[in-house]
């Protein structure tokens, strides 16, 4: 027999019991309208490395979506469908399915998307990035659990190797590049040497490929657990140099990446503050560059310029005398994790303490007195509020406003001073 191997206990052990049965569930349904149903994908390599995945992507030699309706009823789940792919989505409760039809693919130039036809799990199978993420698990009854492994994923998993399945893997499609290191670095492998040598040879395959599909390779490094690694290797490489020749990730980049992670939540990663600090020795022109080449949506645009923004302004802000008004001036309208980035980026004490007393109160700060409340006590709409406005922000900032009263009388001096110019002119 070629392939003896059967995960069902791995199954069992590592996966909830509600997922199980619904695979068990899937299985004998998909059998019995004659179909074969398989987990394939990260989710069998995970269970192979015994590390929690329950992120489960199913595969049918038949009609996916057909299925999925079908399997949807049994557990009211919402299913979402895309009939282009033929693939669908299941959720219920906390669960999430990805459900795709068995194809195959062809590459009719480097970089395009494939096209895609019915196939067989085979078919499927080769279709996939690198051995260790080609193996299916077999779902139907009487060969429940049995791996396939027609690349020899298993023994590289044993051997920590990231091997692609044929020489013209990076050609058809050099997103795998950027893939390659992502599974190196976060599994602790190392890029198969023959896989090595085909990555080199093809790394301007990576101009073939849109900046989006480059992005989003990009946005799931920086939702690893440590990017740096990814980065660094990439810097390595000559892969980094792709994004942009100007981008750096050397033992400044990983110290920062350390201390941003200690900012923050434990649950979710510090995606947008890892790009800023990525980008942060970057000019305004290569910031713009990559900003329209990866097509970033506008709040990560944001964060990238922002950060630059105020990077430009750090010696006004490494000023001790200067006046909380002036801090103000300087980062108001900034995005917070643009002012963290220089946090951690700039060496100053006193920039520190700026940008410290900008987070954690002058942001807050408001007066009592709205543009309403001076409409009310009879001054014009227009400029002369505008006016009034900023002196009091400025009065609240500087400690020389502490309450309405204090306002008030601004306002007052401000109406005199204002009738005395017109009497004088
Ligand atoms: P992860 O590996 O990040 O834990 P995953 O394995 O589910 O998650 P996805 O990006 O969701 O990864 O892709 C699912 C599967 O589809 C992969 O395991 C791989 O087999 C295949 N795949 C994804 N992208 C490509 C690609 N560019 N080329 C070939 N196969 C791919």
């Amino acid at each position: 027999m070629p392939n003896a191997v059967n995960l069902t206990s791995e199954i069992e052990k590592q996966l909830p019991a509600e997922l199980v049965e619904f695979m068990q569930m899937s299985g004998l349904l998909a059998s019995s309208r004659e179909e074969s149903l398989y987990l394939v994908g990260g989710v069998v390599r995970d269970l192979l490395l015994g590390q929690a995945n329950v992120d489960l992507d199913l595969v049918v030699e038949g009609n996916a979506i057909d299925l999925a309706y079908r399997l949807g009823t049994t557990k009211q789940a919402k299913i979402t469908t895309h009939p282009r792919f033929n693939t669908a989505k299941l959720q219920w409760n906390n669960w999430s399915v990805d459900l795709a039809t068995a194809r195959s693919e062809t590459y009719a130039k480097p970089g395009a998307l494939p096209s895609v036809k019915a196939g067989t799990i085979e078919n499927d199978l080769f279709r996939r990035d690198f051995t260790i993420n080609a193996m299916a698990v077999c779902l139907t009854p009487g060969h429940y659990g049995e791996l396939i492994d027609l690349h020899g994923g298993k023994n590289d998993i044993g051997h920590k190797l990231v091997r692609v399945l044929h020489g013209k893997s990076f050609i058809d499609d050099a997103t795998r590049i950027w893939r390659s290191l992502r599974y190196e670095q976060r599994l602790d492998f190392q890029l198969e040497q023959n896989t090595l040598g085909l990555l080199k040879r093809d790394i301007s395959m990576l101009d073939t490929i849109s900046g989006d599909r480059i992005r989003h390779e990009l946005e799931l490094i920086l939702n690893e657990r440590y990017p740096e690694k990814v980065l660094r290797r990439a810097g390595e490489l000559g892969v980094l140099a792709k994004l942009h020749p100007a981008l750096k990730a050397e033992s400044w980049l990983t110290e920062k990446f350390k201390e941003a992670r200690q900012l923050g939540s434990t649950t979710t990663t510090p995606a947008g503050l890892y790009l800023a600090l990525l980008t942060y020795n970057l000019s305004n022109d290569d910031i713009e560059h990559l900003i329209s080449y990866l097509r970033f949506p506008k709040a990560l645009a944001k964060i990238i310029r922002d950060t630059e923004g105020i990077r430009s302004n750090l010696q006004s802000l490494a000023d001790p005398e200067l006046a909380p008004s002036q801090i103000y001036r300087l980062l108001y309208g900034s995005s917070s994790i643009a002012i963290q980035a220089n946090l951690l980026a700039s060496d100053s004490v006193v920039t520190h303490r700026h940008l410290q007393l900008f987070i954690d109160k002058l942001r807050y700060v408001k007066p009592a007195l709205t543009g309403n409340t001076l409409k009310n006590i009879g001054i014009a709409a227009g400029p002369q509020i505008k006016e009034i406005l900023q002196l009091l922000y400025e009065a609240r900032l500087d400690g020389r406003a502490n309450n309405k009263q204090d306002e008030e009388e601004i306002v007052k001096e401000w109406l005199q001073t204002g009738k005395q110019n017109k009497i004088r002119s």
